[in-house]
Protein backbone atom coordinates (compact mmCIF):
# COMPACT_ATOMS: atom_id res chain seq x y z
CA UNK A 1 0.00 0.00 0.00
CA UNK A 2 1.08 3.56 -1.11
CA UNK A 3 2.05 5.43 2.54
CA UNK A 4 2.60 9.35 1.80
CA UNK A 5 1.80 12.36 4.43
CA UNK A 6 -0.47 15.05 3.99
CA UNK A 7 0.63 18.04 4.73
CA UNK A 8 -1.38 21.88 3.84
CA UNK A 9 2.74 22.82 1.88
CA UNK A 10 1.88 19.80 -0.76
CA UNK A 11 -1.87 20.47 -1.46
CA UNK A 12 -0.47 24.21 -2.30
CA UNK A 13 2.56 23.24 -3.76
CA UNK A 14 3.81 23.83 -7.27
CA UNK A 15 3.15 20.45 -8.46
CA UNK A 16 -0.63 21.24 -7.58
CA UNK A 17 -0.81 25.05 -9.33
CA UNK A 18 0.70 23.46 -12.86
CA UNK A 19 -1.67 20.97 -12.88
CA UNK A 20 -4.59 23.56 -12.42
CA UNK A 21 -2.99 25.84 -14.84
CA UNK A 22 -2.06 23.69 -17.69
CA UNK A 23 -5.30 21.86 -17.59
CA UNK A 24 -7.55 24.96 -16.22
CA UNK A 25 -9.16 22.65 -14.25
CA UNK A 26 -10.20 23.54 -10.00
CA UNK A 27 -8.84 20.41 -8.42
CA UNK A 28 -10.73 21.08 -5.43
CA UNK A 29 -13.97 20.88 -7.05
CA UNK A 30 -14.22 17.52 -7.50
CA UNK A 31 -15.89 15.98 -4.52
CA UNK A 32 -14.64 11.87 -5.03
CA UNK A 33 -18.09 10.97 -5.72
CA UNK A 34 -16.34 8.18 -8.16
CA UNK A 35 -18.19 8.43 -10.88
CA UNK A 36 -15.94 9.36 -13.29
CA UNK A 37 -14.20 5.63 -12.00
CA UNK A 38 -17.51 3.89 -12.47
CA UNK A 39 -17.78 4.40 -16.16
CA UNK A 40 -13.99 4.52 -17.27
CA UNK A 41 -13.99 1.93 -20.55
CA UNK A 42 -10.81 1.80 -19.61
CA UNK A 43 -10.17 1.18 -15.75
CA UNK A 44 -9.46 -2.14 -16.25
CA UNK A 45 -5.76 -1.47 -17.54
CA UNK A 46 -5.31 1.21 -14.88
CA UNK A 47 -3.57 1.09 -11.84
CA UNK A 48 -5.30 3.73 -10.43
CA UNK A 49 -8.96 4.61 -11.06
CA UNK A 50 -9.01 8.07 -12.93
CA UNK A 51 -10.68 9.57 -9.37
CA UNK A 52 -8.16 8.35 -7.25
CA UNK A 53 -5.69 10.30 -9.98
CA UNK A 54 -7.25 13.88 -8.92
CA UNK A 55 -7.41 13.06 -5.47
CA UNK A 56 -3.89 12.29 -5.20
CA UNK A 57 -3.62 15.49 -7.51
CA UNK A 58 -5.40 17.69 -5.29
CA UNK A 59 -3.24 16.30 -2.17
CA UNK A 60 -0.10 17.55 -4.29
CA UNK A 61 0.87 13.75 -4.43
CA UNK A 62 3.74 13.77 -7.35
CA UNK A 63 3.82 9.73 -7.33
CA UNK A 64 0.49 10.24 -9.27
CA UNK A 65 3.11 10.91 -11.83
CA UNK A 66 4.54 7.34 -11.73
CA UNK A 67 1.02 5.96 -12.31
CA UNK A 68 0.19 4.02 -15.50
CA UNK A 69 -3.11 5.48 -15.35
CA UNK A 70 -1.88 9.26 -16.90
CA UNK A 71 -0.67 7.46 -19.89
CA UNK A 72 -3.96 4.63 -21.06
CA UNK A 73 -6.50 7.34 -20.38
CA UNK A 74 -7.69 7.28 -23.83
CA UNK A 75 -9.07 10.87 -23.77
CA UNK A 76 -12.61 9.12 -24.59
CA UNK A 77 -14.36 12.30 -22.72
CA UNK A 78 -17.09 9.50 -21.08
CA UNK A 79 -15.75 10.66 -17.68
CA UNK A 80 -16.36 14.49 -18.61
CA UNK A 81 -19.82 13.70 -19.39
CA UNK A 82 -20.72 11.93 -16.06
CA UNK A 83 -18.95 14.00 -13.73
CA UNK A 84 -21.55 16.41 -11.95
CA UNK A 85 -18.67 19.16 -10.81
CA UNK A 86 -17.59 19.87 -14.42
CA UNK A 87 -14.20 18.34 -13.97
CA UNK A 88 -12.32 17.38 -16.92
CA UNK A 89 -10.15 15.27 -16.06
CA UNK A 90 -8.71 14.40 -19.84
CA UNK A 91 -6.99 17.65 -19.81
CA UNK A 92 -6.18 16.72 -16.15
CA UNK A 93 -3.98 13.65 -17.62
CA UNK A 94 -3.11 15.63 -20.25
CA UNK A 95 -1.27 18.23 -17.92
CA UNK A 96 -0.25 15.28 -15.92
CA UNK A 97 1.59 13.91 -19.01
CA UNK A 98 2.80 17.19 -19.75
CA UNK A 99 4.53 17.78 -16.26
CA UNK A 100 6.21 14.25 -16.77
CA UNK A 101 7.53 15.16 -20.15
CA UNK A 102 8.75 18.73 -19.73
CA UNK A 103 10.65 16.73 -16.47
CA UNK A 104 12.40 14.80 -19.41
CA UNK A 105 10.33 11.62 -18.92
CA UNK A 106 9.64 9.89 -21.88
CA UNK A 107 7.08 7.35 -21.94
CA UNK A 108 8.00 5.21 -24.83
CA UNK A 109 11.41 4.75 -26.05
CA UNK A 110 11.81 5.03 -29.80
CA UNK A 111 15.00 2.96 -29.87
CA UNK A 112 13.55 0.23 -28.31
CA UNK A 113 10.53 0.42 -31.07
CA UNK A 114 11.36 -2.70 -33.54
CA UNK A 115 11.07 -1.62 -37.23
CA UNK A 116 8.65 -4.25 -38.34
CA UNK A 117 6.41 -2.98 -35.61
CA UNK A 118 6.64 0.78 -36.99
CA UNK A 119 5.98 -0.48 -40.85
CA UNK A 120 2.87 -1.83 -39.74
CA UNK A 121 1.58 0.61 -37.50
CA UNK A 122 -0.27 3.34 -39.29
CA UNK A 123 1.22 6.83 -39.31
CA UNK A 124 -1.55 8.82 -38.34
CA UNK A 125 -1.40 6.25 -34.67
CA UNK A 126 2.60 6.70 -34.80
CA UNK A 127 2.07 10.62 -35.16
CA UNK A 128 -0.21 10.48 -32.30
CA UNK A 129 1.74 8.54 -29.69
CA UNK A 130 4.88 10.10 -30.44
CA UNK A 131 2.74 13.07 -29.36
CA UNK A 132 1.51 11.57 -26.49
CA UNK A 133 4.41 9.52 -25.37
CA UNK A 134 7.36 11.14 -25.97
CA UNK A 135 8.81 14.90 -25.16
S1 LIG B 1 -16.90 12.26 -11.50
FE1 LIG B 1 -16.02 14.31 -11.20
S2 LIG B 1 -16.48 14.86 -9.07
FE2 LIG B 1 -16.79 12.64 -9.29
S3 LIG B 1 -14.80 11.74 -8.68
FE3 LIG B 1 -14.75 11.98 -10.90
S4 LIG B 1 -13.81 13.98 -11.26
FE4 LIG B 1 -14.45 13.92 -9.11
S1 LIG C 1 -11.20 10.22 -20.66
FE1 LIG C 1 -9.72 8.81 -19.74
S2 LIG C 1 -10.30 8.70 -17.56
FE2 LIG C 1 -12.03 9.59 -18.66
S3 LIG C 1 -13.37 7.85 -19.14
FE3 LIG C 1 -12.04 8.15 -20.92
S4 LIG C 1 -10.26 6.83 -20.61
FE4 LIG C 1 -11.33 7.03 -18.62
Amino acid sequence: MMRTTISSNKVRSKFVQDVQDISGQDLLSCNQCGKCSAGCPVAGTMDLLPSQVVRMAQLGMEEVLSSRTIWTCASCLTCVTRCPKGVDLPRMMEALREISLRAGVSKIDLNSLPPELLRELPQLAIVGGFRKYIK
